[in-house]
């Protein structure tokens, strides 16, 4: 048995340490799983919405513990976290509507009666990253427990103490241990393993783009049904007839939160070219204004990256002699800080402009015409999602259908609500989560036909 120490990454101080499941211990959680299903999928679909309501109502009632957690765990700033714990609970809480209501349809044929079910897949995988830790675990495990299938939940390495919490909140909720289980390990063991083992009907994987390809190749030996949401470069499009006074205002906010470590992160300021100098102008008292510190302060808007190697990497796109126009300010000494940084690269081609840093730098492009805005914003392999800042509807509404992304939004830069669907292009991710048909893809639909002819 081995562990991994949880650091706080605001302090480097250890939180704890957390066992990390063998092969063996992830096979018998696996088997515990598919035992459970016949009388999961058994439960009266009114009892079934019953135990996930009372799971949210317990989620409810920890809320501030689950936010104190993140805090240590993640370094995220306690409104964030307190926001992702309601996340978790909403989700819940919506999904627990969702037992009643798993319809399946009746189609006229002749001689007799054709029906179609909604049946449960089995036992589903749910690889969480560390970014996210609460809301994206619960993506996952809610619409997949209220279709009547089991859940078997892997956190990342770095975080899994908001997760095995929730496991601890479900069976206080009254459901059973083996319908829901937390296995924190090693993606290569305990993630590799729900992507080999043949009772795993399902993976549900949110990471990089790099291992959830893997994801796809492996759960195609099985055929095995898989969801991907992975990173993004996301555009935040500012045409010249837009407020650019709050355009400038809030493009921090729609990049630099959750220290940038957020796949929707708008990593991409793209500003028509004649009110570029203007935005600039703008924009560097808002970076500078943003406010970076110690993540349990209710004040704080920004906290550290999650790890010294993910600063690191951060670091790697800011080297001696980067183009930097402007950074905003972080503290000195213990945890893993870096300040907002904005850069103004002198190629569209640039390593900046093309990965993602997953961190709290962007970078500013200009362009020309609505057109040209496009294909900036389209040049690139990820597809997440994006902003578009104008007063012009026609054109909002144009641009909007016109950028490959699976989450826009106009004059805001909010891309996730619990019931409308979320999830990407292109390598950006396979399939929706969230939003009302999320239930679906947790179902295999089984058509049956009933003669009535004598
Ligand atoms: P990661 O891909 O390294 O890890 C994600 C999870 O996969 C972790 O739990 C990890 O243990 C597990 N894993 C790693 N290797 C595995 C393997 N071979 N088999 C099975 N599981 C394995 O990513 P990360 O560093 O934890 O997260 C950051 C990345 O996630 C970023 O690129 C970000 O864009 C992406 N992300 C995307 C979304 C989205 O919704 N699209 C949301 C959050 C994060």
């Amino acid at each position: 048995m081995t562990t991994f120490d949880v650091i706080n990454p605001a302090t480097e101080e250890l939180v704890g340490a957390v066992e990390l499941a063998t092969l063996e211990q992830t096979d018998a959680a696996i088997a515990r799983a598919q035992a459970a299903l016949p009388a999961w999928k058994a439960v009266a679909p009114g009892d079934r919405a019953r135990l996930l309501r009372r799971f949210a109502a317990a989620i409810d009632a920890d809320l501030e513990n689950l936010a104190q957690i993140e805090v240590a765990n993640s370094g995220h700033t306690i409104g964030n976290a307190r926001w992702e714990a309601g996340n978790a609970r909403d989700v819940v809480e919506y999904y627990a509507g969702a037992p009643e209501r798993l319809f399946g349809r009746q189609i006229p044929v002749a001689g007799g009666v054709d029906v179609t079910f909604a049946e449960p897949l089995g036992v589903i995988g749910v690889i969480v990253p560390w970014n996210f830790p609460m809301p994206i675990a619960a993506w996952g495990f809610a619409p997949a427990l209220a279709a009547g299938n089991t859940v078997v939940v892997k956190p990342a390495e770095l975080t899994p103490l908001t997760a095995l919490r929730l496991a601890e909140l479900a069976r206080d909720a009254g459901i059973p241990d083996d319908v829901f289980q937390v296995l924190p390990g090693k993606g290569s063991v305990v993630g590799q393993r729900f992507v080999t083992h043949p009772a795993v009907r399902k993976v549900v994987f949110t990471g990089s783009t790099v291992v959830g390809k893997q994801i796809m190749a492996g759960c195609a030996e099985q055929v095995k049904r898989v969801t991907l949401e992975l990173g993004g470069k996301s555009a935040n499009i500012v045409f010249a007839d837009a407020d650019i006074e709050r355009a400038a205002a809030t493009a921090p906010y729609g990049v630099f939160d959750n220290a940038g470590q957020d796949c929707c992160a708008r990593s991409r300021i793209l500003v028509q070219r004649s009110v570029y100098d203007r935005f600039m102008e703008l924009l560097e008292p808002a970076v500078q204004g943003v406010k970076v510190g110690d993540p349990s302060s209710a004040d704080s808007e920004m906290g550290p990256l999650i790890s010294s190697a993910h600063r690191d990497k951060v670091a790697s796109y800011v080297p001696e002699g980067a183009p930097v126009a402007f950074r905003g300010s972080a503290p000195d000494g213990a945890g893993f800080w870096f300040p907002p940084t904005v850069l103004i690269p002198l190629s569209e081609k640039d390593r900046s402009v093309v990965e993602e840093i997953f961190g709290p730098v962007v970078v500013v492009l200009p362009f020309d015409d609505e057109a040209d805005a496009l294909r900036i914003a389209n040049d690139t392999e990820y597809g997440l999602s994006g902003s578009i800042w104008t007063r012009d509807v026609g054109r909002a509404l144009r641009v909007a259908r016109g950028v490959e992304a699976g989450n826009l939004s106009v004059n805001s830069h909010s891309s996730v609500r619990y019931w409308t669907p979320f999830g990407g292009y292109k390598q950006s991710g396979l399939g929706r989560e969230l939003g009302p048909d999320a239930v679906a893809a947790f179902t295999e639909t089984k058509n049956v036909f009933i003669a009535t002819e004598e």
